[in-house]
């Protein structure tokens, strides 16, 4: 079998839900963000660990995403949807109970015109100019939003990873001063607010990133391990090139084994000539240029040709891997390939 194998811990998952959990107070609810497939981890699985280990409300990007988290967790958890009520949504919104959070006049409108009495949210712009009400449209509209009982405010930091940055207070004050007096339940923080501190907790939490064990949660517990099978490997005499473009050339006689995975696996081309692979503890360099579906690596110094090298694992995390290629942890994992076999561990804890 030549595919590529991703391992998953659904019990580091739910530790680190567990766990961001128990850093807001007990009045504080944790949700789970689990859009775009869980991170890439895939959703079926991911969310019914999550629930659990006792989450009670999801947060999807997209309406379609929300209609295949009700067929895997069944009636009962609350879903949320980010990009609120779109045209076209509106039977899967009432059919399956989900709670859009509505981001301007027009989704207000549809939603309570189509759909009265249904469940929804209300996202405000605090400050990252990207989705939800800002303070002007807000403040017009708000007692005739507030009279429909919507479940929840929110809003959402620009800036959360980094704790020094101004504009987390400036979003902090803009997001109180929407809605002091509402009496609405409220949620401001993703998992970088989380690591905050408790005014950013108010009534609901919504971690994703460090669910699956990515910064900025430096404490979460590593959930994915990527191991890529050995295809071939051949002996390369000093001055040959391997790979497109000649981007790499044997100074000694050496071994070389090519991989099955490559950027479409979502292995970047900036890994080129530059990552590392783990046979065990051993690093193995990266050779030459990523290909569409290989790599090739440069294994002349072990013993045995391994079955596979680790290219996420216990000594590289998804994020030191990110760093390797010039991104995050988060494009990382949701470019982690449908092709790879998802493999789910879990009881072991
Ligand atoms: C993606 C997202 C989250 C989760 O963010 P993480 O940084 O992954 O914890 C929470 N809220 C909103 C609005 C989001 O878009």
């Amino acid at each position: 079998m030549s595919t590529a194998t991703l391992s998953i811990d659904l019990d580091a998952i739910a530790a680190n839900w567990r766990a961001l959990d128990k850093a807001s107070a007990s009045g504080v609810q944790t949700a789970a963000v689990v859009k775009a497939d869980a991170y890439g981890l895939g959703i079926t699985r991911v969310a019914r660990a999550l629930a659990q280990a006792g989450a009670r409300r999801f947060f999807v990007a997209v309406t379609e995403e929300g209609a295949t988290l009700r067929q895997v967790l069944g009636p009962g958890p609350q879903i949320c949807i980010l990009s609120g009520h779109m045209a076209g949504d509106t039977d899967m919104i009432g059919d399956l109970d989900l709670t859009p959070m509505l981001n301007s006049l027009d989704q207000v409108t549809r939603h309570i015109e189509s759909l009265p009495g249904h469940a929804f949210g209300v996202q405000l712009d605090t400050g990252m100019n990207r989705l939800g009400m800002e303070e002007p449209e807000w403040e017009a509209i708000a007692p005739f939003v507030l009279e429909a009982g919507p479940e929840l405010l929110m809003s959402h930091l620009a800036c959360a990873d980094d704790p020094d940055h101004g504009l987390n207070e400036t979003q902090l004050a803009t997001f109180l001063a929407m809605t002091n007096g509402t009496g609405v339940p409220r949620s401001l923080a993703a998992t970088g607010g989380i690591l905050l501190g408790a005014k950013y907790h108010f009534d609901l939490t919504r971690p994703g990133i460090g669910l699956y064990g990515g910064r900025p949660y430096e404490a979460a517990r590593p959930a994915v391990t990527l191991s890529l099978p050995i295809i071939q490997t051949r002996d390369v005499a000093a001055g040959e090139a391997v790979g497109y473009s000649c981007a790499w050339v044997a100074e000694a006689p050496s071994v070389v084994a090519t991989l099955s995975a490559g950027y479409a696996d979502g292995l970047p081309r900036t890994l080129s000539n530059n990552a590392v692979l783990w046979d065990g503890d051993t690093p193995c360099p990266l050779i030459g240029r990523v290909s569409m579906d290989l790599i090739t690596v440069d294994i002349s110094h072990l013993q045995q040709v391994p079955r596979y090298l680790d290219i996420i694992g216990p000594n590289q995390t998804v994020d030191e891997l990110a760093d390797i290629a010039g991104t995050i942890g988060y494009e990382m994992l949701t470019s982690l390939s449908a092709r790879y076999i998802r493999r789910y561990y879990e009881g072991t804890a």
